[in-house]
C-alpha cells in the first residue's frame, strides 16, 4: 500500500494519489495487496540532462521518460512540454496510462514523457532542434522505439513535434521497416491517421453520449435526460478542451456557459460560440476583451460556477481540498489527467457529485493512437481494401430494393446505403465502440460489486483485474487460490 492511509487528509503527491486509488480498488474487489504492489511499481524511469546549441547560446534541458508497465508492449504515453513537469508527475501520468489502456482494451503498457520547457519562449527552429536532441537521447537508450516505447502528443506538443520525432528516429534507424510506428499523433501525410488530432475530445463526447444513454446514471447524477441544452463549463481550450467543447456544442447542442483559460474566463449563460472564442484566443493570446461575454480575471473561481457538467481539460490538481466543497456541477468529466486530487475526490463523492474519471474519459487519444500504430505496422490505410467493394454491394442492394418495390429510394438514403466507409468513418466507429463498451464495463463491475458506488473505483477495479490477470498468466504474481 502507499505510505498515506486511505483516510488521510494530508497533502499528497499526484503519484501517491494515484496509488491510493489503486489501493481503494484493491480493497473493493479483494485483490491480493502484493499483486497491487506489483501493478503500482513504475518499471523504468530515465532522467536526461542534455545540452542543445541554439543560435547564440547553449542550454541544458531536463527531460524524463517513465515506462510504468511492461506487461504489454509497447509502453505508450504522451510527451509533455511544460515548466511544471517533474518525475513524480511523469510517473503518475505513466501509471494512469497503464490503467487507461487496460480499461479501453488496448494491448499497451503505460508510459509518459516530459521535457521541462516553456515552448512559447523558443522559436519554431529552436523547438525543432531541442525535440531532435531529446529524441536522439531517448532513442539511443531504447526509450523511443516502435516495439518498446511510443510517445504521442500531450500538453504543449502536437502533430508537429511528433513529425520531428519520427523524422529523427528514421535518420537514426533507417533500416527499421516499422520506423513510422515509433510515435503516434503524426500529421496524416507523415504516416498519421485521420481523426487522431481530435480523438481525445471526440472520445470525451462519446463518453458523455454513452452516459446519457443510461437514464438511471443520469438520474443518480441529479440531472434530467438528454445532453441538449445542458450547461457546460470547460477549463482549457487547447487540443482536448477545444475539441470536446466543439463537438458537444455543434452535435449535442449543449450550452457552453463558461470557458476558463490560464489568464481568466469568459462567461455567457446563453452559450458561447466555441469557434469564436478559440479564434480570439489564438489571435490575441488571451480571453480578455472577448466580445459578447463577461470576462472574469480569476479563472479558478469559475470552476465553482453552477452548471450541469464541468469538464476540466487543462492540467492536474485543479479541483482540490480547497475548492471541492464549492464545486456546483452535477457531473465532472475528467478530460485532463488527474484534475481532481484524491482528497477532493472524497469530498465530491460525499457531496453526491458524479465523476467520470480520466482513465476512462480521455482514453480516446490512446485508442486512436493504437489504430495509428497498427496502421503503421500494416503499412496500409484502413478501409483501402474494402471501400469500393462495400460501395458496390450498397449500389446492388439499392438496385435490388428499387426493382422489388418499383420505387426510387430518396437520394440521401441511396447515398448513405451505397457509401463505402472512409478511414475517418472507421476510426470514429472504433472509437465510439471503445468508449461505449468501456462505460458498460464500468456499470457491469458496479453490479458485480454493489459496494462500489463511484465510477473511478469501478474503472480502477477493471484495470487492476485485467493487469493482474496478465501477471498471473506470466507467472509474475500469485493467482487467487479458488
Ligand atoms: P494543450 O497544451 O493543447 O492545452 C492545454 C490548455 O490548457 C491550453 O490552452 C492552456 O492555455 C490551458 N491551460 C494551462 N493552464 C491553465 C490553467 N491554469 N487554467 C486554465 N487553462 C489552462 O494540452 P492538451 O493536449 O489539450 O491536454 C490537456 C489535458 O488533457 C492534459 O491533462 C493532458 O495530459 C490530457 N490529455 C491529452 C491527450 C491528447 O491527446 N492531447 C490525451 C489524453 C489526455
Amino acid at each position: 500500500m502507499a505510505s498515506n492511509s486511505i483516510n488521510s487528509k494530508e497533502k499528497m503527491s499526484f503519484r501517491e494519489g494515484v496509488d491510493l486509488m489503486v489501493d481503494r480498488a484493491t480493497l473493493a474487489i479483494g485483490l491480493n495487496p502484493d499483486t497491487a504492489k506489483i501493478i503500482q511499481a513504475c518499471n523504468a524511469v530515465l532522467q536526461l540532462k542534455f545540452p542543445v546549441r541554439l543560435s547564440n547560446r547553449v542550454e541544458v534541458f531536463t527531460g524524463w521518460w517513465a515506462a510504468h508497465s511492461a506487461h504489454r508492449l509497447p509502453a505508450k504515453g504522451g510527451l509533455r512540454y511544460s515548466m511544471m513537469v517533474n518525475q513524480d508527475e511523469i510517473e503518475a501520468l505513466a501509471a494512469l496510462m497503464t490503467y487507461k489502456c487496460a480499461i479501453a482494451d488496448i494491448p499497451f503498457g503505460g508510459a509518459k514523457g516530459g521535457l521541462m520547457i516553456n515552448p512559447s519562449n523558443y522559436t519554431e527552429d529552436e523547438l525543432r532542434e531541442i525535440t531532435r536532441r531529446f529524441t536522439m537521447e531517448l532513442a539511443r537508450k531504447g526509450f523511443i522505439n516502435p516495439a518498446a516505447n511510443v510517445p504521442a502528443p500531450d500538453m504543449g506538443t502536437s502533430s508537429r513535434e511528433m513529425a520531428w520525432i519520427a523524422d529523427t528516429y528514421k535518420t537514426l534507424f533507417p533500416e527499421d521497416l516499422n520506423q513510422n510506428a515509433c510515435v503516434t499523433g503524426k500529421p496524416v501525410n507523415r504516416g498519421g491517421i485521420a481523426g487522431r488530432t481530435e480523438a481525445t475530445g471526440k472520445g470525451v463526447q462519446y463518453a458523455l453520449q454513452e452516459f446519457f444513454r443510461h437514464p438511471d446514471a443520469v438520474e443518480n447524477a441529479g440531472m434530467e435526460d438528454g445532453l441538449s441544452n445542458k450547461r457546460v463549463v470547460i477549463q482549457g481550450l487547447g487540443n482536448v478542451g477545444f475539441h470536446s467543447a466543439k463537438f458537444l456544442h455543434e452535435q449535442d447542442k449543449v450550452r457552453i456557459t463558461a470557458i476558463i483559460e490560464r489568464d481568466g474566463a469568459v462567461i455567457n449563460d446563453d452559450g458561447l460560440n466555441v469557434h469564436d472564442v478559440r479564434q480570439y484566443l489564438v489571435e490575441t493570446g488571451s480571453l480578455k476583451g472577448f466580445p459578447a461575454a463577461e470576462y472574469h480575471e480569476n479563472g479558478a473561481e469559475v470552476l465553482e460556477k453552477e452548471c450541469d457538467i464541468l469538464i476540466p481539460a487543462a492540467l492536474e490538481s485543479q479541483i482540490h481540498f480547497g475548492n471541492a466543497m464549492r464545486i456546483q456541477a452535477k457531473l465532472i468529466v475528467e478530460a485532463a489527467n488527474g484534475p481532481v486530487t484524491y482528497e477532493a475526490n472524497e469530498i465530491l463523492l460525499n457531496r453526491n457529485i458524479a465523476i467520470l474519471p480520466d482513465i476512462y474519459v480521455n482514453a480516446g487519444g490512446v485508442t486512436v493512437s493504437y489504430f495509428e500504430w497498427t496502421r503503421n505496422l500494416s503499412h496500409m490505410r484502413f478501409g483501402r481494401l474494402q471501400r469500393r467493394y462495400d460501395e458496390l454491394r450498397g449500389q446492388n442492394l439499392v438496385a435490388a430494393m428499387e426493382a422489388l418495390t418499383q420505387k426510387e429510394l430518396p437520394d440521401d438514403v441511396d447515398r448513405e446505403i451505397s457509401r463505402g466507409a472512409s478511414e475517418l468513418d472507421l476510426v470514429r466507429s472504433g472509437l465510439d465502440d471503445t468508449m461505449r463498451m468501456a462505460f458498460q464495463d464500468l456499470r457491469e463491475i458496479m453490479k458485480t460489486y454493489p459496494h462500489i458506488k463511484d465510477y473511478r473505483t469501478a474503472a480502477y477495479a477493471i484495470a487492476i483485474t485485467k493487469i493482474a490477470q496478465s501477471y498471473y498468466d506470466l507467472g509474475l504474481a500469485e493467482p487467487p487460490s479458488n
